[in-house]
C-alpha cells in the first residue's frame, strides 16, 4: 500500500506542488487502508502524514500503513496541517473536488503567507482508475456474491411479491452471504417502472407477463460491484422480446469494443449505434457506463461526452438500456476488467432472456 502514496508524491511536481493534502475519505482510505470516518493525508516527497481524531487512536493504530506518521489532532484535523508543514515555503495542493469552499478558506487564514495553496485536480482517482490485482479480486468477490445473492432471490420467484419486498430480500440475502451491505439502493422496477432508469422499489406487486429491471451490487472489503439483469415473469408480447433482443445485442457490441486504449466515447457509440439504428436513439438517454472501485460511479465514464481513455486493469460496467415510458424498460449490466486484448467479465448472470415465475 505504501507503493500508492510513492506513486502519488511522484505525480506532484507535474501540478507544481510540494505536498497534496487529501481530505477525501475514500481516498484516504486507498492510501493508507483506514476505513473510519474522520480522518486526512499530506503527501510529499518525504512526507507521509496521516491526522485523525482522539476516536480513531486504535483503529488508525490497527489500519494506517506503516510508511505514515500519525497525528492525533487536538482541534479540526485541517487546524493540524499547518503545524506539520512548519516553517517551510511551499506549494499545498489541495483536493478542489473535495474540499468545501468554507474549509478552503480557513486553511487560508491558517496558513502563514509562504504558502501557496493550489488546485490538485483528482490526483488519487488517477491511481485509483488502474486497479491492482488485489482489488480486481475483491471487486469479483462483490460480484459473485451478488450473483448468488440473485440466485437465491430468483428461486424464490416473483409475482405475487412487491418490488421493495424482493429489493429487501436481495439486499438481506447479500448481507448473509457476507457483504457489508448492498453498494448502492436496489433498483427492483416492474413493468412501465422499469422505463425509469432510476426507478425506487415500489410497494406494488409483481404481475405475471411483466419485464422487471433488477439493478443490485455489493460492498465487500469496501470494494463495490454492479450488475444489472432484467427478468420476464412469464409471456410477453413480441415487442418486449424484440427490445430485449436489441439491448442484449448492444451490450455486446459494447463488450466487444472494449480494449485498452480505447476512448469512452468511442466505446459508448459501439452500443448506442446499435439502438439507434433500431430507432431508438431517444430511448437510451444514459452513457454506455462508469468506473467501479471503492466507488460505485468512479472514473472512467463511458458516455458520449466522455474524455477518458480506457486502460488495462480499468473496472468499468458495460449497461445499455432502451426505455419506453408508460410500457417497460430494458437494462442489461455487467462488469469487466479492461485488458490489452479486451475485455474480461466478472459478472456470471447468463445474459439470455431468463423467465422467473
Ligand atoms: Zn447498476
Ligand atoms: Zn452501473
Amino acid at each position: 500500500m505504501s507503493d500508492r502514496a510513492d506513486r502519488l508524491a511522484a505525480r506532484l511536481p507535474e501540478i507544481g506542488a510540494d505536498l497534496l493534502l487529501v481530505t477525501s475519505l475514500v481516498n484516504v482510505r486507498y492510501l493508507t487502508g483506514y476505513t473510519g470516518s474522520n480522518g486526512l493525508v499530506l503527501i510529499g516527497p518525504d512526507t507521509r502524514a496521516f491526522v485523525t481524531d482522539f476516536r480513531y487512536v486504535e483503529q488508525s493504530a490497527a489500519e494506517v500503513d506503516a510508511a505514515f506518521d500519525r497525528t492525533i489532532a487536538v482541534r479540526e484535523l485541517i487546524d493540524t496541517v499547518a503545524e506539520l508543514l512548519g516553517d517551510r515555503s511551499l506549494t499545498l495542493a489541495f483536493e478542489d473536488a473535495h474540499m468545501s469552499v468554507r474549509t478552503h478558506e480557513h486553511l487560508r487564514d491558517l496558513l502563514p503567507e509562504r504558502v501557496t495553496l493550489v488546485s490538485g485536480g483528482d490526483q488519487v482517482e488517477a491511481l485509483r482508475v488502474v486497479k491492482e490485482p488485489d482489488e480486481i479480486q475483491a471487486i469479483a468477490e462483490a460480484a459473485k456474491l451478488a450473483d448468488a445473492a440473485l440466485r437465491h432471490v430468483m428461486e424464490q420467484g416473483l409475482v405475487g411479491r412487491t418490488e421493495i419486498e424482493v429489493a429487501t430480500a436481495l439486499e438481506r440475502q447479500m448481507t448473509d452471504l457476507g457483504a457489508q451491505g448492498p453498494s448502492f439502493d436496489s433498483i427492483v422496477a416492474a413493468g412501465p417502472a422499469g422505463a425509469l432508469p432510476h426507478a425506487h422499489p415500489r410497494d406494488v406487486t409483481i404481475g405475471e407477463g411483466e419485464l422487471v429491471v433488477i439493478d443490485w451490487g455489493a460492498e465487500l472489503d469496501g470494494y463495490c460491484s454492479d450488475c444489472t439483469r432484467t427478468l420476464a415473469t412469464g409471456e410477453l408480447d413480441e415487442s418486449a422480446l424484440e427490445t430485449y433482443d436489441l439491448v442484449h445485442r448492444a451490450q455486446v457490441a459494447g463488450l466487444e469494443a472494449l480494449h485498452d486504449g480505447v476512448s469512452g466515447r468511442d466505446a459508448d457509440e459501439s452500443a448506442r449505434a446499435v439502438i439507434d439504428a433500431a430507432g431508438h436513439a431517444e430511448h437510451f438517454g444514459h452513457g454506455l457506463g462508469h468506473g467501479v472501485g471503492l466507488e460505485i460511479h468512479e472514473a472512467p465514464r463511458l458516455s458520449k461526452r466522455s474524455d477518458s481513455v480506457l486502460a488495462s486493469g480499468n473496472v468499468v460496467t458495460v449497461e445499455p438500456g432502451v426505455y419506453l415510458p408508460g410500457r417497460f424498460g430494458v437494462r442489461i449490466e455487467d462488469l469487466v476488467v479492461v485488458t490489452t486484448s479486451g475485455c474480461s467479465i466478472l459478472t456470471s448472470v447468463p445474459k439470455e432472456l431468463i423467465t422467473v415465475g
